[in-house]
């Protein structure tokens, strides 16, 4: 079950050292104690899921979850390094799918996307699923919801209530340029109306702390996926503390 508060996803990409990924999420589980209406979501390497998932649980946070940053398009078999849902089943809850570093780097399609979707959902673990333009001038709904379409193919209906969307203008990853927020709440409303009502939604792309709040505000936005503001701790736990409630 996803909860109702904020969602707030860190993808900590492959920057993390295996002291950097503990001391970050237990300073995050700390900070976390005093915060009951926002759901953290963090997303370390894969080879830290483990330990991550161990240093969490030595002081278990209901509001306080762990993702992958990625599956295999493939169940089981003769696949070299790929690392299945099976697999990490037990790890994680959540897992970052279709994210555009995976387009753009591992040439991951709709097709693979597609199938990882299904994989996660068929193992439980909720995708959070990364869709959005490329260029600032191909911004539409339409536009990305047809492409929610194809990503989604023959995912059933029942299953949207286990599905994350995050939109992700391409332009905005990395790049300090952030998205309108009345344009994402616009993009939000379109995609809830047009697919289910039950997809939560998330923003991402240059989210900070000084710019967090400008999104929550909107009534269809849901949460957010934060890239490079994930890494540093104090400027993590405000925004976690923003989207709890806090000024
Ligand atoms: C991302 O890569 O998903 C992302 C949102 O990155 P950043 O917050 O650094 O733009």
């Amino acid at each position: 079950m996803i909860s109702d508060h904020p969602i707030i996803v860190a993808n900590w990409k492959m920057n993390t050292s295996l002291a950097d990924a503990i001391i970050l999420a237990s300073s995050i589980r700390k900070a976390l104690e005093d915060m009951q209406h926002v759901e953290v979501v963090l997303c370390p390497e894969f080879v830290w899921l483990y330990p991550v998932k161990e240093e969490l649980s030595k002081f278990p946070l209901n509001n306080l979850k762990i993702g992958a940053q990625n599956i295999s398009q493939f169940d089981n078999g003769s696949y070299t390094g790929e690392i299945s849902a099976q697999m990490i089943k037990n790890l994680v809850q959540f897992v970052i799918l279709g994210h555009s570093e995976r387009v753009d780097n591992f040439d991951e399609d709709e097709t693979s996307t597609n199938k990882k979707i299904k994989l996660a959902l068929d193992y439980g673990i909720h995708p959070i699923v990364c869709v959005g333009e490329r260029k600032k001038s191909e911004t539409s709904s339409s536009y990305v919801i047809s492409k929610l379409k194809r990503i989604l193919k023959s995912v059933s209906r029942e299953e949207y209530q286990n599905i994350i969307i995050a939109y992700e203008p391409t332009w905005a990853i990395g790049t300090d340029e952030e998205a309108d927020s009345d344009y994402v709440d616009e993009i939000a409303k379109n995609i809830k109306k047009s697919l289910s009502e039950d997809l939560r939604f998330l923003y991402g792309g240059s989210v900070d702390d000084n710019n967090v709040s400008k999104y929550l505000i909107h009534r269809n936005i849901d949460g957010l996926l934060v890239g490079r503001a994930s890494l540093k701790s104090s400027e993590f736990i405000e925004i976690c503390s923003l989207a709890n409630g806090g000024e």
